[in-house]
């Protein structure tokens, strides 16, 4: 796609009508000014974000991934600077970018085109206003002030989440579980309808089965409603269940995108390699974990080159001078790796050898 503010073509990751892709996220660098220097949080990040998809990003922590989320309703902290870039969205034949709106249109764009599901759902609410009043809030800052009609609203959201809308709406957020303040806070993501969200590991601190219950709502509510979502995870299984494409971020870039299944079955960039190879199966036999030597590096003194070749099996002497390019390996999958084709031999190598491991688990009675 061609961004006509920018004479620099942006890189094709989707096809299709410019209609079709409501966000589009074009060389997008954040810094946090600290006492040593500038954190380099985000660097030239772009990835255009289809109708009703689910794009995950995936990546350790502090590779940038709720940096990037909350550049994109312009949620960035004080320290925090956006560099360069554009943040174009689009909507009914319109676009604009989000980093020139002024505080008004800024107010009505976050919630109401664009919302966000934070990571700790308790520490999102107030914790002395009761849900109803905090959905009212909410929805009185878009302008949008007919009590009856709000709250209707705001009863059948919470049914959608299989909440008991009338004893909830009534509650304190302390009166609430995890997964029951983590399903409010999207009834509350979805009060106007916005046509973006943007999920920061909105199941990190549930447990199992309450994740298995976000996770299967959250697929339910994208169909119903239609939807495009950000799903930002460090957990694989959750991101491969839920993404249509998936994006692996390392020290503020996007080092791989493609599609689920691409991505996870052929993986081209080491570092999404190491990742796979990290997760622990059930149905192979028991065998130590692998893991990714090394540490994410210093965002303030990058290593030259590559940023992962301290840490890559793969690295050559060029890797140690040059930056690779996300350029496409195979159509619609992008890498930003001298050696993915190496990569992707050996990521073959493993999930074969997973296939011949794999042993059938009996289920429990049978
Ligand atoms: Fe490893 Fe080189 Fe690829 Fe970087 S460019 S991930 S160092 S092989």
């Amino acid at each position: 796609m061609v961004n006509r503010r920018n004479p620099q073509p942006t890189l094709t990751w989707t096809e299709g009508p410019e209609a079709d892709v409501p966000l589009s996220v074009c060389d997008l660098w954040v810094e946090y000014g600290a006492p040593r220097g500038a954190v380099k949080a985000v660097r030239g990040a772009s990835f255009d974000l289809c109708k009703g998809e689910t794009l995950s990003l995936i990546g350790e922590s502090g590779s940038g991934k709720t940096t990037l989320a909350l550049a994109l309703i312009r949620l960035l902290p004080r320290s925090a600077s956006i560099r360069k870039g554009q943040i174009i969205y689009r909507r009914d034949g319109r676009e604009y970018d989000v980093l020139s709106l002024d505080p008004g249109d800024l107010r009505q764009f976050r919630w109401k085109e664009c919302a966000m599901v934070f990571q700790s759902a308790l520490n999102a609410f107030n914790p002395v206003l009761k849900i109803w009043d905090q959905m009212y809030d909410t929805v009185k800052a878009h302008d949008q002030t007919d009590r009856e009609t709000v709250r209707q609203r705001a009863l059948d959201l919470l049914k959608l989440v299989q909440l008991e809308p009338a004893r909830v709406i009534n509650a304190y957020p302390h009166e609430l579980s995890g997964g029951m303040r983590q399903r409010v806070l999207l009834a509350m993501s979805l009060l106007l309808n916005p046509q973006v969200i943007i999920l920061d590991e909105p199941t990190t601190a549930l447990d199992i089965l309450t994740q298995r219950t976000i996770i299967d709502l959250l697929r339910k509510l994208k169909q119903e409603l239609g939807f495009s979502m950000v799903f930002i995870s460090h957990d694989l299984s959750l991101a491969a269940e839920l993404a249509d494409r998936v994006a692996t971020m390392y020290a503020g870039r996007v080092v791989e995108v493609g599609n689920v299944y691409e991505v996870f079955y052929r993986p081209k960039h080491p570092y999404t390699l190491g990742l796979i190879k990290a997760v622990p199966t059930v149905t192979g036999g028991f065998q130590e974990l692998a893991c990714i030597s090394g540490c994410p590096p210093d965002l303030i003194h990058l290593p030259a080159g590559c940023k992962f070749h301290p840490r890559c099996l793969y690295a050559s002497e060029r890797c140690r001078e040059e930056e690779p390019e996300l350029i496409p390996a195979t159509r619609g999958h992008l890498v930003a790796c001298f050696g993915w084709e190496e990569v992707q031999r050996d990521g073959d190598k493993e999930w074969r050898q997973r296939e011949q491991e794999a042993v059938e688990v009996p289920w429990p009675g049978n």
